[in-house]
């Protein structure tokens, strides 16, 4: 039975900030989420988004999480930063994401009421592109990795896909890196939980990008992703974008030791491979990344999911000290052991061909 097809995001409301209505990619982002159906579409005659955070903490989660603005990235947000383990450099195409993970990497990072701001300056985002390429410690020059070029992750702040049908930004991407405008040595890699692929499918990617999918246990995505694409779909996708020519990839995260890991991880991967086995030329790569939280993460989730029952207790967990004082809260030691080497024989044998990038 082919999986249900999610509904894609439909913003209730649309912020355009003044500065972002004058930019180029603007026009095609207001053509998008006219075809959505947005009815409330405002343009502010300002650059700030106000209003976003009074009344209770609900209320400002769930207004925020309808929101989608289009604004005008501000140049410490353009200049690629780099994002080891993934890749060489991170560009944003936005900041923000409409799903409910209750585990949300992103709580850790961005402050604010969560609102996803689109970049309309789409030209200088992507610029950066150009300027970093040919540097990098990730992939460029490396034994591993050099030949994927220098490469760009899409992903970090936002899960580019689940808005690509408001905001075109990722197809604009993709083609311009796919028909060589930054050079033919760069490649970008995103991850995503979601399944709309049909624009995808149809660019001229020149197997310059990596899709990856960011897929769980059962278990774990049943309980904790909220308004994402079921898992079944999103292997779907890969498949259909493998299929097209897209190098492809697995981003298994984050991983828990839920009860029955061991057979509920095995399924995902079988799953996978299953979907995969007859695609021609497959390049298939995959990442492992087990859950962690830090002080700050945790209490801006039990904010936005106070009925949680994501284990985020610290007495069960090993802290660990980063070089700028900051703390997370891992698994600990025989935990992490454990599962590495479950994970490191399953993929080998389940798998065969798909190189373990890193595992964390
Ligand atoms: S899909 Fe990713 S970015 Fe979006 S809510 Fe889930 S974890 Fe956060």
């Amino acid at each position: 039975m082919p999986p249900s097809k999610p509904r894609p995001w439909v913003p209730e409301h649309v912020l355009v900030t003044a500065a972002a209505a004058e930019q180029p990619h603007t026009a095609e982002v207001l053509r998008r989420v006219e075809a959505a159906g947005v009815d409330d579409v405002r343009l502010l005659t300002g650059n700030r988004l106000t209003g976003l955070t009074e009344g209770s903490e609900r209320w400002v989660y769930a207004r925020a999480k309808k929101t989608l603005a289009l604004v005008v990235a501000p140049p410490s947000a353009i200049k690629p930063q780099p994002i080891p383990p993934s890749a060489d450099w991170r560009i944003d195409l936005a900041k923000g994401c409409p799903a409910h993970c209750q585990y949300c990497y992103l709580a850790g990072s961005l402050t604010g009421p969560p609102v996803t701001r689109a970049y309309a300056n789409l030209d200088d985002v992507l610029a950066g592109i150009g300027t970093h390429a040919g540097r990098g410690a990730v992939t460029s020059g490396t034994a591993e990795r050099d030949h994927e070029g220098t490469t760009y992750e899409l992903s970090c702040y936002t899960d580019p896909l689940g808005i690509e049908h408001l905001t075109g930004s990722l197809a604009e991407a993709v083609r311009r890196v796919g028909t060589g405008v930054y050079g033919d040595e760069v490649s970008l890699r995103f991850t995503t939980k979601f399944d709309a692929v049909d624009e995808l499918v149809a660019l001229p990617h020149g197997r310059r990008t990596r899709m990856r999918v960011s897929v769980n246990a059962e278990e774990v995505a049943g309980r904790f992703e909220g308004g994402t694409s079921p898992v079944a779909a999103r292997i779907d996708a890969l498949r259909r974008v493998a299929s097209a020519g897209y190098r492809v990839g697995l981003t298994i995260a984050p991983v828990m030791p839920v009860e029955g890991w061991r057979e509920q991880y095995a399924a995902l991967l079988d799953a996978v491979g299953t979907a995969l086995a007859d695609v021609p030329d497959l390049d298939l790569t995959t990442e492992v990344i087990t859950h962690r939280f830090t002080p700050g993460s945790r209490e801006v989730l039990l904010g936005w999911y106070p009925r949680t029952r994501l284990e985020m207790d610290e007495s069960v967990r090993t802290a660990k000290r980063n070089k700028f004082g900051g703390t997370k809260y891992v698994y600990p030691r025989e935990t992490m052991a454990e599962m590495r080497g479950w994970f490191t024989d399953a993929l080998a044998a389940r798998l065969p061909g798909a190189p373990l990038l890193y595992w964390t």
